[in-house]
């Protein structure tokens, strides 16, 4: 600041000044050195310097304030560099600046989310270390030729990112080094649904297989060592009709899964009575449960509200769990349905729980799963295709309700959902 540059004009101020010159004024015209029109004039003259000097002070002053409080502004405003900087922090996809000894110059939040909150100074290939990663940045930095390379990464949580790596062109005046940015893509949902999808031809495939493979065996047997052999004749045939059965029904089972599959994002709309439907469900199940002296009980609360949903799926919903339970229920036993309305009368609670062998807690959370079984040899031999539960949850999850199971070994197995009931018009 101006005056603090000048100490000493703090200490000839304006009163120590006049004090002086009017001590001089005094003793010398006590001692008769000056007549009074000389006092006056240099009276006159020193007013008029001290006014001159107040007012220079006055303006040093303001100058000095102007200049703090600009310096202050300056202080407050952001740098280009800090804009970019946040700027890159929006950013959800890791990226960083490599410098041409490896080192992290700049990591945006992602990056040190991903890699650890003090990467930025330390070697990139320190968190980076597969092969093909250090190769890549190597290449890039090893001057024009090369301008970008993409290299798959995979972290300690199994997120994997397409990591691209790339030089950044300097003019061939700069004297700088090479440098490398680094954005990281990520890619692990994309390559879980391809697994997926892999997964579920590889599954459908062998399904189809195994049927048809016995199905073409048996045929080899009739056409060669059995051809005479009546009796083989009709077990083979009777075998070969109950595979390929199979393999209809797993084929119907894998269309209705796409449809689904198709509509899973568009609300059902029609108005569904709940009450028939289950009515009619029991009786289409009840020769095959009845067939094993299995009892079904029905709670179903009088005047049930009709629902909002499909109707076609809703009764494949209801048919698969109760043919479930009735197939791999003990004999003798009793299946319970209910539904009645939740507390809030928003939705119908529908229970269906039977007294089977029940299913061992490991299993559960994957009993959804395309082609999970518990025993497969017993679900095969019941004719089943280890996608009704699966087709169960999508059909449920387009009603915008999930499928709860509960199950105890050696006592039995509940199923449960909540469908939502349909708004009357005046609603
Ligand atoms: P599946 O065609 O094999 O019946 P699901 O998807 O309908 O296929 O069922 C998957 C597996 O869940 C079955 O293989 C069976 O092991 C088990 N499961 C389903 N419902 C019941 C039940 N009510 N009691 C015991 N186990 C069941």
């Amino acid at each position: 600041m101006a005056l603090q540059s000048k100490p000493y004009m703090a200490l000839l101020n304006e009163r120590t000044i006049i004090v002086a010159i009017v001590f001089t004024l005094a003793l010398m015209w006590s001692f008769g050195q000056l007549s009074f029109l000389g006092a006056v004039i240099v009276s006159g003259v020193s007013a008029s310097c001290l006014v001159q000097l107040s007012v220079r002070r006055r303006f040093e002053e303001l100058e000095a304030r102007r200049a703090a409080i600009q310096k202050r502004k300056r202080a407050k405003r952001p740098t280009s560099v800090s804009i970019r900087a946040k700027a890159l922090d929006q950013l959800p996809s890791p990226f960083m600046l490599i410098d041409s000894d490896h080192r992290i110059v700049v990591a945006n939040l992602a990056a040190k989310d991903l890699l650890g909150e003090d990467i930025v100074g330390n070697d990139a290939t320190f968190y980076l270390r597969q092969v093909e990663f250090i190769t890549a940045l190597e290449k890039v930095l090893s001057g024009p030729g090369s301008d970008f390379q993409v290299v798959r990464y995979t972290n300690s949580k199994d997120r994997i990112f397409d990591v691209t790596v790339a030089a950044i062109p300097h003019r061939k005046s700069d004297e700088q080094q090479p440098e490398a940015v680094l954005f990281f893509y990520e890619v692990t949902s994309l390559i879980r649904a391809e697994q997926m999808r892999a997964d579920f031809v590889a599954n459908a495939s062998h399904e189809l297989r195994t049927p048809l493979t016995s199905i073409l065996g048996f045929i080899e047997t009739l056409i060669g060592p059995a051809a005479d052999d009546k009796d083989a004749h009709g077990r083979f045939l009777g075998i070969m009709q109950t595979e390929a059965e199979r393999m209809v029904r797993l084929i119907d089972d894998l269309l209705s899964l796409s449809r689904i599959e198709m509509t899973r994002y568009v609300a059902p709309e029609m108005e569904v009575d709940l009450k028939k439907l289950i009515v009619n469900t029991v009786s289409t199940i009840q020769p095959a449960a009845a067939a094993r002296n299995i009892k079904m009980e029905c709670n179903i609360s009088e005047n049930l509200a009709h629902i909002r949903g499909d109707g076609d799926q809703l009764t494949q919903v209801f048919i698969n769990l109760l043919s479930n339970a009735s197939k791999y229920c003990d004999p003798d036993s009793t299946l319970h349905i209910s539904a009645t309305p939740t507390l809030d009368n928003k939705r119908i609670h529908v229970n269906i729980r039977d007294e089977g062998p029940g299913i061992p807690q490991e299993h559960l959370a994957r009993l959804t799963e395309r082609f999970y079984r518990v025993d497969t040899a017993r679900s095969r031999k019941m004719g089943g295709t280890g996608l009704g539960l699966a087709i169960v949850k999508h059909i449920l999850l387009r009603h915008d309700t999930s499928l709860d199971i509960k199950s105890e070994v050696g006592k039995g197995t509940e199923f449960s959902f909540r469908l939502p009931i349909a708004q009357k018009p005046s609603e």
